[in-house]
């Protein structure tokens, strides 16, 4: 029998496992690549002997990558994660510091030094993101999201009706005043909303469960960087079968009982494109977009491998950021993988990932970055400057990644996560995997589950199941 043809459009890590998972189930798959390198936003660079990740750096959700790689046949070849027992070192202006530990005994000592009461909350506040990702985040990632009835189903057996009566599900940020008192670990518990690009003051409590994938499922670095996770995709693809077609920004049309894509014909497609942008619906509200910044500095320094630097008024930041306006003062994400990865920087230099959430901005809009470019470097350069060792060191700008970036690969408006999931069922209008055209599939951040490295590796694998049904497979 001849296999079935299908076309996958874009080469991110959604579209890539797609294709390795179809190909391996005996499908004929071409994956179009509109640049020349695979992995879309997740990409590792050098630059003078240093190594760089220039999207995602934190890892979690490791079964979900394990599986992913079973599932292309290439189990064997997954690059090595590294667990980090200190998650997250967050710093404030005024001198407070939460180190969150993995451990929340630690963790909790920790917080209790920002705040005495809220140290002893922590636990508590851990233990209703739990159960909000046992009623709510297991069942909403256990299949692909189809109707709200069939989620229901599901989440019938696992106590959601309860949590939806009993925990007053609000927005992120009203849980966090729930739990605590002090504005500290308030933004702490609010910062992950920009986990999926929203705010806090806008989006679903539900959002807590990230507070709890990570507590107990670890933060995780790639050893070598992202880009070999992007690498051992590849290669799984390739091996199963995989044309793959760089350099063409492919679209498709319908064409009797199938499509064409250039002058090829196909019986399914997987769009790993963003939905809202291969829909022509740009205009709808996104999630913010990001800019990155990578800087060499002539020390091994001190840093632990992540800290965030909280602005001072959290609500400000999101108000600016929802205006369209770069905040005075920025939440800045510093990453410094040589902390734990010795492969990440020569001996006695460091690399730093610096990542700001700015507002999204659109192919053409050089010019308008241009005028905040400098005025943002100055603000990371003077925010970096008060971490320790880094005051009066020289830090030289070797490689950026800006928003008009992200736009030039596809992604909306250079939004980084496409949909933005605002308002208590946010999550659930999202553009489901399965598209309104027969035999067009979604796969990435854009669509269910949502952004992400480990979820657009379950999306990828939601779509080839989907398009494998389709095609007349046996699950
Ligand atoms: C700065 C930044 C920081 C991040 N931090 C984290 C993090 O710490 N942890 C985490 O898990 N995630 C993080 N993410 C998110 C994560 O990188 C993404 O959710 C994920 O990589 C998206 O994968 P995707 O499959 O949606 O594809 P994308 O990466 O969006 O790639 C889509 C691909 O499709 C191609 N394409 C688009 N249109 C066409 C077309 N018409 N024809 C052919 N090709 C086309 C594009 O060129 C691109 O290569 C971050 C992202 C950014 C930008």
């Amino acid at each position: 029998m001849k296999p079935n043809r299908v076309a996958v459009i874009g080469g991110g890590i959604g579209g890539l496992t797609a294709a390795g998972v179809l190909a391996r189930k005996g499908h004929a798959v071409t994956l179009f690549e509109a640049t020349d390198s695979l992995g879309g936003k997740a990409q590792t660079v050098r630059a003078d002997g240093l190594v760089f990740d220039t999207g995602p750096t934190v890892m979690t959700m490791p079964d979900t990558v394990r599986a992913t790689f079973a599932a292309v046949g290439a189990e064997a070849s997954m690059p090595r994660l590294e667990r980090l027992a200190l998650q997250t070192h967050y710093r404030w202006a005024d001198g407070r510091e939460f180190l969150c530990w993995e451990d929340v005994e630690r963790a909790s000592a920790s917080a209790a030094a920002v705040h005495a009461a809220d140290g002893q909350r922590l636990a508590a506040f851990f233990a209703e993101a739990d159960t909000i990702y046992r009623a709510a985040g297991r069942p909403y990632l256990e299949a692909p999201y189809e109707t709200m009835m069939g989620f229901m189903a599901r989440a019938a057996k696992s106590g959601l009706g309860t949590l939806l009566t009993g925990l007053k599900l609000s927005t992120l940020d009203g849980l966090a005043r729930r739990h605590f008192e002090s504005a500290h670990l308030r933004q702490f518990v609010g910062r992950f909303a920009t986990y999926a690009g929203a705010s806090p003051y806008e989006s679903s409590a539900a959002f807590a469960m990230i507070a709890h994938i990570e507590r107990a499922f670890g933060v995780h670095h790639v050893i070598g960087g992202l880009g070999s996770l992007v690498d051992g995709l590849e290669a799984a693809a390739r091996r199963n079968g995989v044309d793959v077609v760089l350099g063409q920004r492919a679209r498709h049309e319908a064409r009797g009982d199938g499509f064409v894509v250039g002058e090829r014909e196909f019986d399914a497609v997987v769009v790993n494109a963003d939905p809202l942008a291969s829909q022509a619906r740009e205009d709808e509200p996104l999630t913010m977009s990001g800019y990155v910044a990578m800087f060499d500095v002539p020390a091994r320094l001190a840093l632990p491998h992540h800290t965030i630097l909280f602005s001072q008024d959290y609500r400000k930041e999101f108000d600016e950021l929802s205006a369209g306006r770069l905040s005075e003062d920025l939440t800045v994400h510093v990453c410094h993988p040589a902390a734990t990865d010795p492969t990440m920087a020569p001996p006695g230099r460091s690399g730093l990932y610096v990542m700001v959430n700015v507002p999204p901005m659109r192919v053409g809009d050089e010019g308008a970055w241009a005028g905040h470019a400098r005025a943002l470097e100055t603000r990371l350069r003077a925010k970096l400057a008060t971490l320790p060792g880094l005051s009066g060191v020289p830090l030289r700008l070797v490689a950026e990644r800006t928003p008009v970036d992200l736009a030039k690969k596809g992604a909306p408006r250079g939004s980084i996560y496409g949909f933005l999931p605002h308002g208590r069922f946010g999550p659930f209008r999202r553009p489901a995997i399965r598209g309104r055209q027969r035999g067009v599939f979604f796969a990435g951040g854009g669509t269910h589950p949502g952004g992400g490295v480990p979820l657009v590796m379950l999306s990828g694998r939601f779509a080839a199941e989907l398009t494998h049904a389709h095609l007349g497979g046996q699950a």
